[in-house]
């Protein structure tokens, strides 16, 4: 039970070492006992991150580490590989140290809300990090990037690729295969409903096939975004419904995706000259893809400068710390069940082989890397 708001409580500005104290006494929840005003500075923040077999959340994890210690604060980074009750268990523990804050990318967006109500007990502030924890009222606020743009890039970019638009080709039809994000990740409806707002004219139209018949979501997705699954998936459309015909474009909405159906792709004949690879789209821009989309494998990925998300993320947390009001730009789109969470949206960019050069001017990587 909370009987205080949290300006008030950061406004009465107990200090961060009796808030723990209280906590230990098992008296932590009762009139909110974090410490709020500078108190909160040189207090920990607990970052929960999914996996570490993603190089993005790496450098989500170490992003955020660097911009809260600039800030003056001490930071937990636990990453839950993949499971959810690795994370649920590594957020109770943050809650019970007395942690400043919590910061989360969920592994499952719908399984956090009883842990939550523990940080809420305890007055702990949560920030909802990339993907949106649902379900749940304890949740402040959301730093992510467009989500539904994401996945508009990634169908623009089929349609432009095969010059579905304008007439710029002759009526002739394409073969598109679908593929979708983790089912307990928020983002992936965004990101799927992103893509086929574009692409249902041309699947309404018969320009685009999916010969499988599989376009609804949930006959596309991908548990936990696994490499492995998408390219089990793959092989088996490959066989099943791509005998003497082609595929055109897979629209694959994240990189590790993108490899597993290249390789199932490859494994299929696809690369030569004859039967050259298909467009396949992505997003992250990990260095792995961005390779690949320069060796003319992967055609296009989505680039999300996650440098940004983290600072963002700070400036969320530390503005709740201090008793202010966070900057949003989206109070509309991230309904989670229980609340409309206020958001700060960051810009995703296109990228395929005519200006991978971005990443290397963003400093996002070194031009050695891409080579
Ligand atoms: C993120 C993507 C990422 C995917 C798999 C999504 O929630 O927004 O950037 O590709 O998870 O890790």
């Amino acid at each position: 039970m909370r009987t205080r708001t949290r300006t008030a409580r950061a406004a009465a500005g107990l200090t961060a070492a009796l808030s723990l104290a209280l906590t230990a006494c098992g008296q932590g929840s009762e009139g909110g006992s974090r410490a709020g005003g500078d108190d909160a500075k040189g207090g920990t923040i607990g970052i929960a991150m999914p996996t570490k077999s993603s190089e993005r959340w790496i450098a989500d994890g170490e992003n955020m580490v660097k911009a809260f210690r600039a800030k003056g604060y001490k930071t937990d980074l636990q990453y839950g590989d993949d499971k959810v009750e690795n994370q649920v268990a590594q957020i109770e523990n943050m809650i019970s140290k007395g942690h400043e804050a919590l910061v989360i990318a969920a592994i499952d967006g719908s399984s956090l809300t009883n842990v939550l109500d523990r940080a809420k007990d305890a007055g702990i502030p949560v920030i909802s990090y990339d993907r949106l924890i649902r379900g749940t009222g304890n949740v402040d606020y959301y730093a992510t990037f467009d989500n539904f743009k994401v996945g508009r890039l990634q169908g623009q970019y089929i349609v432009d690729a095969l010059k579905l638009e304008d007439g710029g080709n002759t009526g002739e039809k394409f073969n598109l295969e679908l593929f979708a994000g983790s089912p307990d990740d928020n983002n992936t409806g965004f990101f799927f409903r992103g893509a086929m707002s574009v692409l249902k004219p041309y699947l309404d139209d018969k320009r685009l096939v999916v010969r499988s018949g599989q376009t609804r979501m949930n006959q596309v997705t991908t548990l936990r975004w696994d490499g492995g699954t998408a390219q089990k998936r793959m092989d088996d459309l490959l066989s099943r419904y791509y005998g003497s015909e082609r595929v055109d474009a897979v629209l694959s909405p994240y990189d590790g995706i993108s490899i597993g159906v290249i390789s199932a792709l490859k494994s299929a004949g696809y690369g030569t000259e004859a039967k050259p690879y298909p467009v396949v789209t992505g997003q992250d821009a990990e260095l792995a893809s961005v390779k690949s989309i320069i060796a003319g494998q992967q055609t296009q990925t989505v680039f999300k400068d996650t440098r940004k998300l983290a600072e963002r993320a700070v400036q969320m947390t530390d503005a709740v710390l201090n008793g202010g009001k966070p900057e949003v730009n989206d109070t509309k789109s991230y309904d989670n069940g229980v609340k409309t969470v206020p958001a700060y949206l960051l810009e995703p960019v296109s990228i395929d082989r005519s200006n991978t050069r971005l990443l290397v001017d963003e400093g996002y990587y070194e031009a050695d890397q891409l080579k």
